[in-house]
């Protein structure tokens, strides 16, 4: 019997974008193998490998070899010959289509992958580095994991837009709770569907901080959601860690899921942990991206 591994490459290729908003750009992306893509849905992360002009197409080591050997080659590379690896979300799955949305925040083109997604044409080439179906390890890359908690708190700015809108999609009736969404614009607001009673608010920034919006929402939320569990668990000031997700949730009532820039998300954990009590092992928080820096992988 074939041993699939848990995540392996696809060549794909653009073949619908669509101007979602001023500040959002789906692309679906196409290739016979997707047929295969892992359909675990929800916050499902993925990698891409941008096109740049210095550096080419991936070559096809990275179809041969298992992701193990691949990698660490990869990053042996020179820059300008290494196509800049990036995460993004699974917005859709259509594997009887063979293939997948994702939906790219255009933030400029400073970044590669912004700039690609804001010039890129049908026809474009695009590797992705997904799950595969068929393998019997599970790939990873899903942080939604509320257990048994159904009253939820999703909060994130527009690079978790596409993650909150996928999860949403399939929450049933038993979830409720709130998702706070900050996007720059009004015209960034997406119609989201949710089975779920969880309520939908949209957070525009304009010309405010980021995520002073959304940190402002979530401490209303906490103000009024949660009486203080029990004393202030110490977090240190300044902690570096931008990335924690609870293994199991057990039978805690609540559940949170935060992501977005990563000053942001840390201070809103920060609170709920410490000003507010809320269990650390009942909040999924990830900084999706650093204001200043680039992705590193
Ligand atoms: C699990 C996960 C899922 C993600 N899903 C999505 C998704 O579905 N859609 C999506 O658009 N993004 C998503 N992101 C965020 C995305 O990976 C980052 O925004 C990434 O930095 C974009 O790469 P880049 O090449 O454009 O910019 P980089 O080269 O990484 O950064 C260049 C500069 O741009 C700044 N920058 C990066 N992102 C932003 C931004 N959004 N707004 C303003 N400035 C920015 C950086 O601080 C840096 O100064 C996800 C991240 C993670 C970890």
């Amino acid at each position: 019997m074939t041993e699939y591994p848990p995540s392996r490459a696809y060549r794909t290729r653009v073949s619908r974008i669509e101007a979602l908003s001023p500040h959002f750009t789906r692309m679906t992306l196409s290739a016979p193998d997707l047929v295969h893509f892992g359909t675990g849905g929800l916050d499902q992360r993925i990698k891409i490998l941008v096109p740049t002009p210095t550096a080419g197409r991936p070559d096809e080591s990275l179809f041969e070899l298992p992701m193990s050997e691949w990698y660490p080659a990869w990053r042996m590379l020179p820059p300008e010959e290494r196509n800049p690896m990036r995460t993004y979300t699974v917005r859709a799955i259509r594997p009887e289509a063979a293939e997948i949305d994702l939906d790219f925040v255009l933030h400029g083109t400073e970044g590669p992958a912004s700039a690609w997604a804001t010039t890129a044409a049908v026809g474009d080439e695009l590797v992705v580095i997904g799950p595969d179906s068929r393998s019997t390890v599970n790939g990873g890359g899903i942080e939604w994991r509320p257990g048994e908690a159904r009253s939820v708190l999703l909060a994130g700015d527009e690079t978790a837009v596409p993650a909150i809108g996928a999860i949403l999609e399939t929450l049933d009736e038993s979830f409720t709770g709130s998702a706070y969404l900050e996007v720059p614009d009004a015209a960034d607001i997406a119609d989201i569907r949710s089975r779920s009673a969880v309520s939908v608010n949209w957070l525009v920034r304009g010309e405010r901080e980021h995520g002073a919006a959304l940190d402002a929402a979530v401490r209303e939320w906490g103000a009024r959601e949660i009486v203080p569990q029990r004393p202030a668990e110490a977090v240190p000031e300044g902690e570096e860690m931008l990335w924690e997700v609870p293994d199991a949730v057990g039978h805690s009532f609540r559940f949170a899921w935060l992501a977005g820039e990563s000053g942001v998300i840390t201070g809103l954990r920060r609170h709920l942990v410490r000003d507010l009590g809320m269990d650390r092992r009942a909040i999924a928080f990830m900084g999706y991206w650093k204001r200043g820096k680039a992705e590193i992988n």
